[in-house]
């Protein structure tokens, strides 16, 4: 059987220096069809339904807050309208 080893992370090292990467999410309104799979399934809460109608006539996803996205691109991936997506945003480096 071949061995595993685990290598322990030390927080004080190699996480805190870490730049922190955060996400800044564009949603294409007028490809939505309001299906809420980026919303339900967005592990930080980032998104909701807004009020705004596109032209199809659904209400397509808004921004909460600005400072949770982690970039992690899974909107981006369940969208099936490829209506949202993330990019990385630099500006909440610490
Ligand atoms: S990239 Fe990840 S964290 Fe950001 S809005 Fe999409 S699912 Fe949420
Ligand atoms: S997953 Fe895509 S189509 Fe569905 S609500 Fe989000 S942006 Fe709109």
């Amino acid at each position: 059987m071949q061995k595993t080893k685990k290598y322990p992370i030390s927080q004080t090292d190699e996480i805190s220096r870490r730049k922190k990467k955060m996400g800044q999410v564009i949603v294409i309104e007028d490809r939505c069809k309001g299906c809420g799979f980026c919303i339900a399934n967005c592990p930080r809460q980032v998104l909701r339904l807004s009020s705004v109608f596109n032209k199809k006539g659904y209400h397509p996803p808004e921004v909460v807050d600005t400072t949770r996205c982690v970039n992690c691109h899974f909107c981006e991936i369940l969208c099936p309208e490829f209506a949202i997506y993330s990019v990385e945003y630099d500006d909440f480096e610490e």
